[in-house]
This record gives C-alpha cells, structure tokens and sequence, in this order.
C-alpha cells in the first residue's frame, strides 16, 4: 500500500455501504479536503458526489459539544450519573426488557459491540436494535434460511467478472454510485447485459439493457416466474442441487403452480409478457449472472421471501460462490454489515450467533462471563418504538440516527418519544429526535473517531480520525463504557480504545468456533497497534491459521447442519402496497444521488443541496392530470398515517399508479415532507422489515 504524506490520512467514507477508501487532509487553516483512495479495492481513488464533498461537511456548525439534561449544559460526569441511575432503576424496578438502545449502521463496530455487549450480556434484554433494519434486516433473514448463516458469497470483483447482472429493488447508480460505475466499466470492457427491475424508471434504467417496471411488492412473483422458466429450460444443474441442497421438488412446485407461464407472471406483475420472457431467456442463458437487490427488496412486508426468491434461482442453477455469479445483497449503510458481525440486530447474538441455538447463547455467555445473559430476541424497531409508547419500555436510548424521521409512521415515533419516561440520546449534531431527549450526549463524528466498518462485501476498512474531537465530545464506544461503569459492570467495559475491543470482538468471533460459523476474524485477535494502525482493507472470513477466503461457499457447502443450501418455498402475498380507492396511489420511497439519510451532513453543504433543492413528488403524467396538478403545484399527499407536502414533478419516469418522494427531508429542512410519515409501520415476520 503507497505511502502517504504525513498531512493526509486514510480513511473510508461513513456513507454508503459500497465503502469507499478516502484519503483526507487538514489544511493549516483547518479546511479540510479529501480525494479517493487509489489503494483501496472497493473504489480504486474513485469518490461519488458525496464523498468528494465530505472536506464540506465537517464544520462545527450545529455541532453537539456539551452534554445536556432537560436543555441544560452540564459536565459528563453528572449527565453519565443520571443515565446510569435511570436505566438501572427502571431495570431494578420493572426488570430489564423495560429499557432499549435504537442504534445505527453509522456506528462503528467497535460501538456497536459495546453497545451489544452491555444490554444482551449484562443488562440482560436483547432490546436493542440498529437502524439497520430498516435497510437490511430481509437479507440478513433470508440469508440464514438459505445458507443457515448471515452471508454474503460475492465480492465487488464478480461485477467485473458478470456477463449479466439484474439489479432488482435498487437505483444503484444513485445509492451505490461507485459500484454502478465499475458496472459500466464492466459493460464497456466484457459487455455485460444489465436488467434493471424497478416500478420506477431511474437513473440507474436509463442505462440498462432491459427496464422491468414493476409493479410494487411482486417480486416473488417474478422470481418464481423465473424459477420455473429455469426447469422448463433445461438449466436447472442437478448435480449441484442434488448435493448441495435441499427443498428443491417443493420451492419448484410452489413457483410452478403460482408463475404457471410468462404471461400469467406478466399479467400479475403489471409487466409486457415480452420483457419478462427476455429476462428469463437472458438469465436461462448466462451462466455468469449476479444478481443485486437492495432497500427496494428487503424493505417490505414480505422482504424475506423476496430475498429467499432469488436465491432459489441461484441455488437451481448452481449460480453461487464462482466467479462472476452469485445473489448480492448490497447494503444501505457504511457499517450495516460490521453492525451484523456483532449482533446489533435485535433477533441475532455477536458473531453471527444466533438466539435459536441454546448452546450458541451460553457460548456468549461463558466468553463475557456475562451476569444476566438475555436469553431470546428483543424488540424489533417498529415494536421498540410502538413498546415506547405505551410504556413497556420506560428508559430509551437512541445512539447516532434519527428516528423521528426515517421511522415508518413517524408521527406516531414522535409521540412515544414524547411519552417514554427517559430518553437518551447521543448525537453528533442537533436532529429532530434530539428534541425529545431528556439527556444529550454529544459524540464524536466521522474524522474525529477511530474503528473498523465493513462494507457489502465483506471487506473490513479503518475509519481513522485526521481531526481534532471538538468541545467535549466523546467516541460512542467511550460513551457506552463509560455508563456501562456507573451501572456496575465496570470490570467488563475497561477498554482503552477500539483496538481493545476490536481485539476482544476477533477472539469472541474464534470462541470454541470449529467451522462451523464462517464469520472468523481469530488471525486478527491478537492483533499488535502498528498492524491495526496501517490495516488494510480485507475481507473476512480471516480464521487463524487459514488464507483469508475471498469469496465464500465456493466448495458447495454450507453452513447448516447438513451442509446443504435450503430452498425456501416462497409465495406472492399480495402487493406490498395496497391501493384502494380512497388512496389509489402506491407511494415509493428511496435516497436522491447527492443526499444522505436525514441530511443532517449533506444538508450542508450547499453544492449537493442544489439538485434538488425542495421536496419533490414525481408523479405519473396521467394521475397528476386527474388531480388536476402541474409540474411546480404543491401537492398534499395523504396516507392512512400520516400527510406531506411536496413540489410536483410530472415525470414519464413514474409508473401510473406510482409517486416517488425521497425519503430525506427532517424538520430541519422543510416543513412537513417526511417519507416517514406517509410509511406504512407493517412490518416482515421473518425479518421486522417494513414497507
Ligand atoms: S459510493 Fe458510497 S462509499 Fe463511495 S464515495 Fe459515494 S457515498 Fe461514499
């Protein structure tokens, strides 16, 4: 890895999961200025809108720099007391599922671990879930259904190897931007075929080959479709699936009966019975086919099943763990995945163990030498949120996200913040959710604060901090330790920085581990300063004694108890957004290119604001003519849960029947037009996944 200056240090972008490499510098009169990291192989120098903008984000305006009780500034000492004190009286008196942490895929994993350790080991509830669900938690799902672990077989270099690739529920060119350019390098050198499977005509179809708009919530149905094409086509591999799996007569005979024809599959799909025919044909007929799916399938009521739909496809045909094919989950945030190596997800245990396996919670249990253990699955955020509001969960503590606007059904978020006894939160920067905080803590951001992130593909990278951390804030882990100390357990939360506890998260992850989980960074548990210091960008698994595995199930074997890949019979439950009458619109949501979750970074910097500089609703020529409204008019849109208000732009790009609104305008930005308040809060049973 090149040497760098002195005045420049390597980091990773804290936004999207593509996990760019950057380098950043500080000025001697304190601007900052970044460039992409030639080094790193997920963007080799490349940065999207908002990475090279990041040198424009780190001011200190609006910076939280003090703790605050009711409003008040006041010392650490006095805001860490009264957390302490109040989380462990609510414990002590209404016993430990009465309390919750709402976390973030922003945190590093080194916070999340902490974070993980201190409610499921020592408080003694698994209450604690990650923004991440929002994003992910249906891969996560399916994932363990297929392959009995939370994995991911691929890596960014299959896109380069693809000869086609279906990109389903995602605008990558917008929310993956740099993952979408390799793709178009991909095509331009091998002539990659790319379907793009969306009920709106993005950025990211512009480009394709194929644009599948369909409708909303029917991507079982397509898959299924597709399954049953497959056996028709003579492409099933049977070798593969009679060794390597199991369900296959069954998944066949729901997909069968269900998508009998291509016609059946288009009329249900609101498809032209040509495009779905091509998609079948090209996939029958690539056997280097990835296929990418992002928030626009996990983030549904039936998200799993989407998920568990296309890896059937892939299992069928043998389509995993080569090059240049494979299911590929891509995340929404820059630590999704290191969030799910340590269990911040509220169904799951560290290290990709699991609350199913007795034996998986006393192997936690035993490594922490943990006091209260919790023994099953917390609550999922929708549930939090809903458990917060009618007072089963009195103390809540919500680190680095903003759920009074990215939650579905926001408004009623809003209102069990107002109502829950005690809440916490610490921040980087003033949100609409710090408003309803009866404690402030102020945290260190991004170029402040040190730790790992792993992104889609499993590739660990070092955020490194090149800044000073202003006033008196604090790095998240230090923050959890610190009130972890005050409630007791001090013995157990005495790290003295990330590598402590990225050390101890290595070993945890190797912990009487003989194979049988694949997540295993044991070579890096004794990992020394200098090498944690230089770390380069890696993927796990890294197990001690054994070559780092880059792409996984490589030998058809996979980690269940029979080392067999399961299909998963899956069926199309209706449509994920019911329209009727008195709402015949099915909203979309989604990111604009040069926005990030609530803005509260973005929002600031003037050159990315300038796109879209307003709340915009795209709408289809045809219902914006029956509402009488024209590109510019303000519309208010109405669900059953809430309303908004937003420009209209009459766009070709809509589907009929469809609108689109961004999911990013908070309080702070423009009055009234959160996608959350509009958002169904129905949520998966598999994954707690809402629409
Ligand atoms: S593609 Fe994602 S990780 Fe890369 S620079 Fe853009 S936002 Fe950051």
């Amino acid at each position: 890895m090149q040497d760098l200056p002195a005045t420049e240090v390597r980091t990773t972008c804290p936004y999207c999961g593509v996990g760019c490499g950057v380098l950043a510098r500080v000025a001697a009169d304190g601007n900052v200025t970044v460039r992409g990291d030639t080094d790193h192989p997920a963007n080799f120098g490349r940065l999207c809108s908002k990475g090279s903008a990041l040198g424009e984000t780190t001011s200190l305006e609006g910076r939280l720099l003090v703790p605050e009780i009711g409003g008040r500034e006041t010392s650490w000492d006095e805001a860490l007391d009264l957390v302490a004190r109040r989380f462990s009286e609510t414990i002590e008196k209404h016993g430990p599922d009465s309390v919750a942490f709402y976390i973030s895929g922003q945190l590093l994993t080194e916070d999340y671990y902490v974070a993980n350790k201190l409610m499921k080991g020592f408080i003694g509830s698994a209450n604690i879930d990650t923004n991440s669900r929002l994003c992910m938690a249906s891969s996560v799902a399916g994932h363990r259904r297929a392959f009995g672990e939370d994995i991911v077989p691929g890596t960014y270099e299959d896109l380069d190897q693809a000869d086609l690739v279906v990109l389903t529920g995602s605008n990558t060119a917008w929310c993956h931007p740099i993952l979408y350019q390799r793709l178009l390098a991909a095509r331009e050198a091998r002539g990659t075929k790319i379907v793009v499977i969306d009920p709106r005509r993005t950025a990211t179809a512009e480009e394709c080959d194929l644009h599948l708009a369909v409708d909303p919530g029917t991507d079982v149905l397509l898959f299924n479709g597709l399954l049953a094409h497959l056996d028709i086509a003579g492409v099933i591999d049977r070798n593969f699936v009679d060794s390597s799996t199991t369900g296959f007569a069954e998944a066949l005979s729901v997909a069968s009966a269900e998508a009998s024809s291509p016609g059946a599959v288009a009329a249900g799909c609101g498809l032209a019975e040509a495009d779905v025919r091509l998609l079948y044909e090209l996939f029958a007929a690539t056997s280097r086919t990835v296929t990418v799916y992002s928030q626009g399938v996990n983030q549904s009521a039936h998200g799993t099943d989407k998920v568990n739909a296309i890896i059937n496809c892939h299992l069928a045909t043998g389509r995993i763990g080569q090059p240049g094919m494979g299911p590929f989950s891509v995340t929404g945030q820059p630590n999704a995945m290191g969030g799910r190596e340590v269990g911040g997800l509220a169904n799951q245990l560290a290290a990709h163990m699991n609350f199913d396996r007795p034996e998986d919670v006393e192997r936690v249990e035993r490594f922490w030498s943990a006091p209260a253990m919790a023994r099953q699955a917390g609550l999922k955020a929708v549930d939090m949120f809903r458990a917060a509001g009618d007072g089963r969960a009195k103390a809540l503590w919500v680190m680095g996200t903003n759920p009074a606007v990215s939650m579905p059904d926001s408004a009623r978020v809003r209102t069990a913040l107002k109502s829950c006894e005690f809440v916490v939160v610490s921040d980087v920067t003033r949100t609409d959710t710090t408003r309803y905080a009866d404690v402030l803590l102020p945290a260190a951001a991004w170029g402040e604060k040190g730790g790992t992130v792993t992104n889609s593909e499993r590739r660990m990278s070092r955020q490194r901090p090149f800044l000073p951390v202003p006033g008196n804030a604090r790095a998240d882990w230090r923050i959890i330790c610190d009130v972890a100390q005050r409630m007791g357990f001090g013995d157990a939360f005495t790290y003295d920085g990330p590598l402590e506890i990225f050390r101890e998260h290595a070993r945890l992850s190797a912990f009487e581990n003989h194979g049988d989980r694949l997540f295993d960074i044991g070579a890096l548990a004794e990992i020394a300063d200098a090498e944690y210091e230089h770390f380069p960008p890696r993927h796990w698994p890294q197990a001690s004694g054994e070559p780092c595995a880059e792409r996984l199930l490589v030998d058809g074997r996979f980690p269940t108890p029979d080392g067999r890949a399961r299909f998963v019979a899956v069926r199309q439950e209706g449509v994920a957004l019911p329209v009727d009458a008195k709402r015949p619109i099915a909203l979309n949501s989604g990111r604009l290119r040069d926005q990030w979750h609530t803005m509260t970074r973005t929002g600031r910097v003037p050159r990315l604001m300038a796109n879209v500089p307003a709340p915009t609703l795209e709408i289809a020529p045809l219902d914006a003519h029956r509402r009488g409204l024209r590109d510019g008019d303000l519309a208010h849109i109405s669900s059953r849960y809430g309303f908004a208000r937003a420009r209209v732009t009459v766009s070709d790009n809509q589907k009929p029947g469809t609108a689109f609104l961004p999911m990013h305008w908070s309080g702070h930005f423009a009055a009234n037009a959160g996608a959350g308040s509009l958002a169904t809060p129905l949520s998966d049973p598999f994954s707690g996944h809402r629409n």
